[in-house]
C-alpha cells in the first residue's frame, strides 16, 4: 500500500467554517452589471427584486474575503460533505505516465453534481428573509435537482422552466425533481410574456438555458415573496463553490501535495471558479504558479471563440448586463451536442481572470473525445462521471500523457463535477459508434455576435 490512500477525507477539525471571495485578491475587479436600459452600473439595492438580500449583498461584494458559513448551512453540507479527493492510481496505470492525478469527487449526492453547494446556501438566505418561493431554471436538470434537495429540506416551494429539449429527452431528471415536490415547466411556456414571445417567433424552439432564465425571472419579479436564483455564473455561487477548493487544498496541504497542473471542466464556470479560487489566491499573492486549464465544448466555445463584452445573462433581455466571454444571448449549440456547458456566457470573475492572463489557458474540446475519455475513466476508477465531468478528464488524460512522453512526474488535479446516469443515451451513442462532433462555423457564431447589446460595448 502507498502512504496516501485512494480516497482522503478531511475530518471535522479540517473542515473549511468559511468560503473564500477571490474578487478580494483579485489586482482589477470585473466591470460592474449595468442596469440595460440606462448602461449605468446596478446597486445592491437594484438587485433586491431579483434576488434575495444577503445573496444580493454577496454578488456586490469585491473586498470581504471570508465569509463565515452559517451553521445551518453547515449542517446541510455534513449531510454529503466532505466530499472525496481522490488519487486516481488506476488511470495512471492505465495511461503508463509518471504524472500523479488527483481529483475532486462532487457527485456524491442525488443531483449527481457540484451544485447542491450552492442551492443549500441560496435555499438558506431565502428561508431566512422570509420569502415563500422560489424559481429557477434548469437544463441537463442537474441544478433543478439540487435546488429541488434545498427546497424540499427549508419546504420553499419551487417552480423549476426546464429547457425543453431536457424536460422531453430527460423524463427521469424530471420524476426526481417532482419526487422532491418541485413544480415544473418546459420552457419556453405560454406562462410568462417572455415565453409567449419567442413561442410566437419560433414556435418549433427546443429551447435554451437562456430562454428558461427570462422566464424564471419574469415569474420571480412578477410574484410576491417570490425570487430567482440561479445555478451558475454568478458571483454569489462561486463564493458558495470555493468549498471544493478550500476542501481540495487543505487535503492535499496534509497529503504533503501541491497540484502543478488545475483542470475543471467550464460551462457557467462555477466549479471551475470553486475549485481554482484558493490556488489562484496563491498565485495572485505570489506564493505558488500552478497552471490553470478550463475545458469547454468545441460546440459551446465560449473561452476559446466568445467575444470579451458586455450581455444578457438570458434571450429573452430581461437581465441586467454583465461583462463576459459570450458567445451572444441568442446562441444555441448543435441539436447534437450531448455534452452539457451549454450556456452561452461564462462567469464575469473568470472571464476577468482569463482576460488579464491569471487564469493561463481555455482549450476546447470535441464530444467524442470527450466520450472516449469518459469510458477510459469509468473502467479504471468505477465512477460514470458526467459528460460535463469527462471535459475535464478529456484535458488531464491528456496532460497526464504529455509527462509519459516527457518523463515529467507533474501533479495534476481536476474536478470531477458529477455523475452521468442520466446521460445513457448519450453514452450508449457513443459506445455503438452514433456520436458525431459539430464544431459551429464563424458564420454561425457571428450570428450571436450580432445579438450583443450596444449598451456597455460602444
Ligand atoms: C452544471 C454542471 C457543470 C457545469 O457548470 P459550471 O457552473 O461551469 O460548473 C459541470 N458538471 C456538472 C456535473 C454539472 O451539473
Amino acid at each position: 500500500m502507498s502512504k496516501i490512500p485512494y480516497r482522503f477525507y478531511l475530518n471535522e477539525d479540517q473542515i473549511p467554517k468559511q468560503w473564500y471571495n477571490v474578487r478580494a485578491d483579485m489586482p482589477e475587479q470585473p466591470d460592474p452589471l449595468l442596469n440595460p436600459e440606462t448602461g449605468k452600473p446596478l446597486s445592491t439595492q437594484d438587485l433586491y427584486p431579483i434576488f434575495c438580500e444577503e445573496l444580493a449583498k454577496q454578488e456586490m461584494d469585491e473586498t470581504t474575503r471570508y465569509f463565515d458559513i452559517p451553521d445551518e448551512i453547515q449542517e446541510f453540507y455534513r449531510i454529503f460533505r466532505p466530499s472525496p479527493l481522490i488519487r486516481a492510481y488506476n488511470l495512471e496505470k492505465e495511461l503508463g505516465t509518471p504524472a500523479k492525478i488527483y481529483y475532486k469527487f462532487e457527485g456524491n449526492n442525488t443531483s449527481g453534481s457540484h451544485k447542491l453547494n450552492s442551492a443549500v446556501a441560496q435555499a438558506y438566505y431565502a428561508k431566512k428573509q422570509g420569502l415563500t418561493s422560489l424559481t429557477t431554471e434548469t437544463g441537463a436538470g442537474q441544478w433543478g435537482t439540487a435546488l429541488a434537495m434545498a427546497c424540499s429540506y427549508y419546504k420553499l416551494p419551487l417552480t423549476v422552466y426546464m429547457v425543453k429539449v431536457s424536460y422531453e429527452q430527460k423524463p427521469y431528471r424530471k420524476g426526481v425533481m417532482e419526487t422532491l415536490g418541485t413544480n415544473i415547466i418546459p420552457s419556453p411556456s405560454n406562462t410568462t410574456n417572455v415565453g409567449r414571445a419567442i413561442l410566437e417567433s419560433n414556435p418549433d424552439t427546443t429551447g435554451s438555458l437562456g430562454c428558461a432564465i427570462s422566464e424564471a425571472v419574469e415569474a420571480a419579479v412578477t410574484t410576491d415573496g417570490c425570487r430567482y436564483v440561479l445555478g451558475s455564473v454568478l458571483n454569489q455561487v462561486l463564493l458558495h463553490q470555493s468549498i471544493i477548493g478550500l476542501e481540495t487544498k487543505k487535503a492535499m496541504e496534509i497529503l504533503g501535495e501541491y497540484p502543478d497542473i488545475i483542470i475543471g471542466c467550464a460551462g457557467g464556470g462555477s466549479n471551475l471558479g470553486g475549485l481554482i479560487s484558493p490556488f489562484m489566491q496563491d498565485k495572485l499573492t505570489g506564493k505558488a504558479n500552478p497552471y490553470f486549464i478550463a475545458v469547454e465544448p468545441a460546440s459551446c466555445p465560449s473561452l476559446t471563440r466568445g467575444k470579451y463584452a458586455y450581455d444578457f445573462c438570458d434571450t429573452g433581455k430581461v437581465t441586467p448586463l454583465a461583462k463576459m466571454y459570450t458567445l451572444g444571448g441568442d446562441f444555441i449549440p448543435s441539436a447534437n451536442h450531448a455534452g452539457g456547458l451549454r450556456y452561452h456566457g461564462m462567469s464575469p470573475i473568470l472571464s476577468k481572470l482569463y482576460h488579464d492572463g491569471h487564469l493561463d489557458e481555455a482549450r476546447a474540446v470535441e464530444q467524442s473525445s470527450v466520450f472516449e475519455a469518459a469510458t477510459i475513466f469509468s473502467r479504471c476508477e468505477t465512477i460514470l462521471p458526467a459528460p460535463e465531468s469527462a471535459h475535464a478528464i478529456r484535458a488531464a488524460i491528456d496532460e497526464a500523457l504529455k509527462c509519459k512522453e516527457s518523463g515529467e512526474e507533474k501533479t495534476i488535479l481536476f474536478g470531477l463535477t458529477g455523475t452521468g446516469y442520466f446521460d445513457m443515451s448519450a453514452y450508449m451513442n457513443f459506445t455503438s459508434g452514433n456520436m458525431s462532433d459539430y464544431v459551429p462555423t464563424d458564420e454561425e457564431l457571428q450570428v450571436g455576435f450580432n445579438g450583443l447589446p450596444t449598451v456597455g460595448n460602444s
